[in-house]
């Protein structure tokens, strides 16, 4: 069976700014009609004929499935934290349709043939897969990788993510080359000069534990550095080249990027829901923030900040310097997490805990309008990484569109408990914590890839 009607939900559409009753009828992957009047039964007989099969949406919105700009799926090789499989299973089960995996795995993806791997449907993906390939050869920061091949390849962009592109002149090429296809390089914006021996935030709580911490100037000046470049090439070259900032967590990182934007250069960021979520009180042991002392499951890269650079994240997002949330999904083994401090890796799950932690915190806490938190997670990923340009009619739910779609209750509140998880791996700080809207049924290409 291939038709399915969504009947009897509210309908919040960010891109349209539709926000009212309707029925969606799916068919063969497309969004086949929405009818607001939903008394009139048309449809209803439509979808009888069709023997479309009804979910039930009632007290539901339905919204365009979440497209997740940050992922690490870890497959080829290391499959013992997360496959493409139990990844997208976990996307699924929080409401995401689309992922953009990173190319940090073993190898590198830095070839067609590794990019094509990651897109593969053997791989039995339950989300759709996108990919940004590495930016350099083997992520080295040195020799660029084949950008035009790997374009027509599908990837939607270029990234080292995990390490930045340090060296001025590659970034410099990089932008360049990327902007004749009119793709983003993605920056992981790190001077790991500065960050040498550094597992936390540097500042008083660092101080307090001994531990050597990343000031936020190493996230600032690379920033700053990449926009001066953005300036060049348009001043040399008169390409329009686009800068988008990786999980973006320092108030003077944003002020760069909100100044950028304000002159008309072609930058765009994202924050993580992690980085709105806690602080690096955190890691010193805060009841109020579910962690233990040392707990490696408050570790990532860029690092838990400081109760400032938190509420100036919140307010970058507030008043639009944030384009989108993306979750830096980076799962790993309990055995890999349950060391010291200092020896874990970077990185937590967080497919799971992106709605309903983003809904908590933005919309309750701060009062976003429900459809405003949803355009950061559906509609402006699709459109600041051009999805339909590249091919993909996702992140809206109009006719003819991809059908991608997420049904969920967007006033049930929920504990997240990571026994529950998907993922492969259960390094997450948001086991325990309070969740707002929960996921009751995700499509993707018009089929039920999860049920609450
Ligand atoms: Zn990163």
């Amino acid at each position: 069976m291939s038709a399915i009607l969504l009947r009897g939900g509210r309908v919040i559409d960010p891109a349209s700014g539709c926000n009212d009753f309707a029925d969606v009828l799916v068919e063969n992957g497309i969004i086949r009609e929405v009818d607001f009047t939903t008394q009139s039964g048309e449809l209803d007989a439509l979808a009888k004929n069709m023997r479309a099969e009804v979910l039930d949406c009632t007290g539901c919105i339905v919204a365009p499935g979440i497209i997740d700009a940050h992922v690490h799926l870890r497959e080829p090789g290391q499959t013992h934290k997360e496959t493409i499989a139990t990844g997208t299973q976990a996307a699924v089960a929080g409401g995401v349709t689309t992922v953009v995996a990173m190319p940090n795995t073993t190898p590198v993806t830095d070839s067609v043939a590794l990019l094509e791997f990651v897109q593969s449907v053997q791989r039995d993906p339950s989300a759709r897969v996108l990919a940004m390939p590495a930016a350099t050869v083997g992520s080295m920061g040195g020799e660029l990788t084949d950008y035009a091949a790997l374009a027509e390849a599908g990837a939607v962009g270029f990234t080292d993510d995990g390490k930045p592109v340090l060296a001025d002149e590659v970034m410099k090429k990089a932008l360049l080359e990327a902007a004749r296809l009119g793709l983003p390089i993605s920056q992981h914006a790190e001077d790991t000069r500065m960050t040498v021996g550094a597992s936390m935030n540097f500042g008083p709580v660092a101080f307090r534990l001994g531990l050597r911490g990343m000031p936020i100037e190493a996230e600032s000046s690379i920033v700053e550095r990449d926009i001066r470049l953005l300036e060049e090439i348009e001043r040399e070259a008169r390409l329009r080249p686009h800068l988008h900032v990786q999980h973006v967590s320092t108030a003077k990182a944003l002020a760069a990027i909100r100044d950028a934007k304000s002159r008309g250069l072609h930058v765009t960021c994202e924050v993580a829901p992690h980085h709105i979520a806690f602080t690096d009180e955190a890691i010193a042991g805060d009841p109020a923030q579910g962690s233990r002392r040392y707990d490696t499951h408050f570790k990532m890269n860029p690092p838990l900040r400081s109760r400032a650079e938190v509420d100036a994240c919140i307010a970058a997002v507030l008043d639009g310097t944030v384009d989108i949330i993306a979750t830096d999904h980076a799962p790993h083994a309990h055995h890999e997490k349950n060391v010291e401090f200092e020896r874990a890796p970077n990185g937590i799950t967080g497919l799971e805990t992106s709605l309903g932690a983003s809904l908590r915190i933005l919309n309750r806490e701060h009062g976003m309008p429900l459809i405003d938190v949803l355009a950061l997670m559906t509609s402006a990923p699709a459109e600041k990484l051009h999805l339909r340009r590249l091919g993909h009619d996702v992140g809206r739910i109009q006719t003819g569109a991809f059908a991608d779609v997420m049904v969920f209750d967007a006033a049930a509140e929920w504990t997240y408990d990571v026994r529950m998880t998907r993922s492969k791996s259960r390094n997450t700080p948001f086991d325990g914590a309070p969740m707002l809207g929960k996921v009751k049924f995700t499509l993707v290409k018009g089929e039920v890839k999860y049920r609450a």
